[in-house]
């Protein structure tokens, strides 16, 4: 069966060589229970775990089978430890956080058992040794004795024909040594025992041949029991194979995932660190990933527009397809969007600044407003009350600053309000404050909003908005007059401009001479067009011309007296006026609740027939585009931390799996191969983190609704979407796995025997 021709085994440390035994001539039978014994250093153990494939030798050669093992590679050897060895320690070596059952039923796994007949061989298995009852008690739980008996069922479940057992008595008392010997004896039969022990008078009554070790070598060799030679022959036949073509079992896939499964929770204090380390690389990802997004975003969003004032996220400019004016309708079936926080039918009024101030010249005071919906005011005042007319306004400020110290003075008095880039009043009347409240955090933060630096908010009823809306509108329309057969641009001919005066009758027009002359003398009676045209509309209409005025005439036509002022003024009466300005809205804006769906809403008012654009998307850099630098050094500077991080995870995962060496050893000893470990072990893993990822998730969940309310938190977690989830995941899962296949390489860079004498 087993044969050593003058075999040495040399152990070197450090350049000095030592001896473990050498020249060892033996030959074991299947059917011989054989004591090894000597004092201690004799080099025992040393021969043990050469006969058991554990350790290698460097001189003569071993026969197993008639086969000579020099040339074994570790995988060969492996395959002969699987095969033809039990192992039986001193020290036990059970997984002590598995249950007795679990402990057996590992073997089988790792024999490739079938799964079927799995249970009832453990539970024969554990009744052989005399454990019936004690299944489900952990190995910790067990006494010496015990300890041993699920050692030797565990080297019965593998059906080797060799046991071997260092003295496997050590550590018990007298009594339970003797239960163990008479153990080890009965299930003798058709094996080859070889058992090493100091202790020879326990295995006298059993032994068929005792072998005395001194020094290195062979001192006596005394068969006790003649062994039957025939039939040991065909037992060692009924072992026949060829060790180095064999194939190794492999774990099949369920067991594997329940093997990893159980080790992931099997040992409290491991798993809770794991998860806790993973919960860090789970959240410094995510956190970090949420910071570049968060930073894209202030980058990304600083900006100017010369056409909106108003540039927040949250804002959708909508018009119609055809260009026409907004019916009820129309807003009815923008409401039913969703994601709505409101719209702004007057949308035109986003988008100026005004400032309100008492007098132009010498005003006492003077704020600039955004001009906002009555609705918006809708909270408790300060001081006042809400406006009742429509000459009447809310101011909302902030609880400090110039506007808090103004506006009661301005509530004694009326105020014009002002188009900050013409300097025109946009009222007929001058308006009264009648009232005033305070901003909220986040409604303060929008007066600083593109740039500009508004003091306040004025909020104003329907019928002022459209009286602002008119005043607004007039700023981009501009008219042609054609006349005489000759088309006047009045806002690129010199001089000319529109403008209205009671003076003059509804249907008729009053021009100056420099535009009279088209018409060749003929002026006063002539038919004229007036064309007022914007964005969204043509309006044309026809005029008669009334009357003519030049510097002397002024007074008399049209009562007015500084003629350089005036000049160029085509006049109409106010209601001509009014009707081609007073055309309701083109345009309005959605205001949406999330803004980080404001993308999405905008598609779905595309789909629903009009014209969307999100305000934000037409921002203009600052810099030209050189904000993408700063950017890019804080994307390689996070990513640098990424790395850090993910090697400091790394040693730290590597230190706690450092305790699970023992297993990985244990479970090598018992026939598992490096790809089993491997797999094993990234199993283990791979369910942590997925707890971990779980976990997260959970927390980002209950950050986005509002149940966790963390400033920090919720800048980590606004910008991402499902989809950065699932990236991150990815990400995550693969570094997982790359921690655990690394480790599982580095378990294997050692021999077998050297990570065992190692670790145990
Ligand atoms: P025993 O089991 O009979 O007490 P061992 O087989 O453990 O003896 O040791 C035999 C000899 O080999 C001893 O002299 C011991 O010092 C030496 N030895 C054992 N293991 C090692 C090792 N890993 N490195 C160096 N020398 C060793
Ligand atoms: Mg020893």
């Amino acid at each position: 069966m087993l044969r050593l021709e003058r075999v040495s085994k040399f152990y070197s440390n450090n350049g000095m060589v030592s001896t473990g035994f050498s020249k060892v001539d033996l030959e074991f039978f299947i059917g011989e229970f054989v004591a090894i014994t000597g004092e201690s250093g004799s080099g025992k153990s040393t021969l043990l775990n050469v006969i058991s494939g554990l350790d290698s030798f460097e001189e003569g050669e071993m026969y197993i089978m008639d086969q000579p093992t020099s040339g074994f590679s570790a995988e060969d050897l492996e395959r002969y430890r699987k095969e033809y060895i039990g192992n039986i320690f001193q020290t036990f070596n059970l997984i002590n956080s598995y249950t007795v059952y679990q402990n057996v039923e590992l073997v089988l796994l790792m024999c490739g058992c079938n799964k079927g007949i799995i249970p009832g061989k453990v539970r024969e298995i554990i009744e052989k040794v005399g454990l019936s009852g004690y299944e489900r008690t952990k190995a910790s739980k067990l006494s010496g004795g015990q300890k041993q008996r699920v050692a030797i069922a565990r080297a019965l479940a593998r059906e080797t024909p060799i046991i071997v057992a260092d003295e496997p008595t050590g550590n018990l008392d007298s009594k339970s040594a003797a239960e163990i010997m008479k153990l080890l004896y009965r299930l003798s039969e058709d094996k080859l025992i070889i058992i090493v022990t100091h202790n020879y008078d326990q295995v006298e009554p059993y032994v068929t041949r005792k072998i005395t070790m001194h020094d290195g070598k062979v001192a006596e060799d005394k068969r006790l029991t003649d062994i039957d030679e025939s039939r040991a022959e065909v037992l060692k036949r009924s072992f026949c194979g060829d060790l180095r073509t064999g194939e190794t079992d492999e774990l099949a896939f369920s067991d594997m995932a329940r093997l990893g499964f159980r080790n992931a929770f099997n040992i409290p204090a491991k798993f809770l660190l794991l998860f806790a380390v993973f919960v860090f690389l789970c959240t410094g990802v995510i956190g970090e990933y949420g910071a570049v997004m968060n930073m894209n975003e202030l980058v990304t969003g600083q900006g100017y527009n010369n056409f909106f004032v108003n540039t927040e996220k949250n804002r959708i400019l909508v018009s119609k397809e055809d260009g026409s004016v907004f019916s009820d309708s129309d807003y009815n079936k923008l409401e039913t969007l969703g994601n709505v926080e409101r719209i702004v039918r007057n949308d035109l009024m986003l988008d100026e600044n005004f400032y309100l101030t008492d007098d132009l010249e010498e005003g006492e005071f003077y704020t600039l407003c955004k001009t906002e919906e009555l609705d918006i005011a809708q909270r408790d005042l300060e001081e006042g009350r809400m406006p009742e007319n429509s000459r009447e306004a809310v101011l909302l400020i902030p609880k400090v600053g110039y506007a808090a110290g103004v506006t009661g003075e301005m509530m004694e008095k009326d105020s014009w309000l002002i188009d900050q880039n013409t300097g025109s009043k946009i009222l007929k009347d001058k308006l009264k404050v009648v009232g005033y409240g305070f901003l909220d955090e986040e409604e303060e933060k929008t007066l600083g909003d593109n740039g500009y630096y508004f003091e306040a908010y004025l909020c104003v009823g329907d019928e002022s908005l459209s009286s602002i809306r008119k005043a607004d509108l007039e700023k981009y329309c501009r008219q042609e007059l054609f006349v005489g057969g000759y088309i006047l641009d009045l806002e690129t001919s010199a001089g000319f401009y529109l403008a209205s005066s009671d003076k003059v009758p509804e249907g008729e027009i009053y021009l100056p001479e420099e535009a009279a002359v088209y018409l060749e003398g003929n002026a006063v009676g002539a038919e004229v067009e007036l064309t007022n045209k914007s964005l969204y509309f043509t309006d044309t209409r026809n005029f008669t011309v009334g009357a003519v005025y030049n510097r002397e005439t002024l007074k008399d036509r049209l009562d007015m007296e500084n003629y350089e002022e005036i000049s160029g003024g085509i006049f109409i009466n106010p209601d001509d006026y009014e009707r081609f300005f007073d055309k309701g809205n083109f345009q309005s804006s959605v205001i949406v609740t999330d803004e980080m769906m404001a993308e999405e809403t905008r598609n779905r008012i595309e789909e629903m027939g009009y014209r969307a654009f999100c305000v934000r998307d037409g921002l203009v850099s600052y810099s030209g585009g050189l904000e993408v630098i700063p950017l890019a050094m804080f994307t390689v500077i996070l990513a640098a931390i990424l790395l850090v991080m993910f090697f400091v995870t790394y040693f730290i995962i590597k230190l706690i799996l450092k305790s699970r060496n023992v297993y990985f050893s244990t479970i090598r000893m018992l026939g598992a191969t490096k790809k089993n470990c491997s797999s094993l072990l990234k199993t283990e893993l791979f369910v942590v983190f997925n707890l971990a990822f779980l976990f997260c998730i959970v927390i980002a969940v209950l950050i986005s609704e509002k149940i966790i309310d963390i400033d920090l938190l919720n800048m980590m977690t606004a910008y991402l979407s499902l989809k950065d989830y699932v990236i991150l995941y990815g990400v995550l899962c693969l570094m997982s796995l790359l921690l655990a296949g690394r480790y599982a390489r580095q378990l294997f860079r050692q021999t077998a025997m050297n990570a065992y004498k190692e670790e145990v």
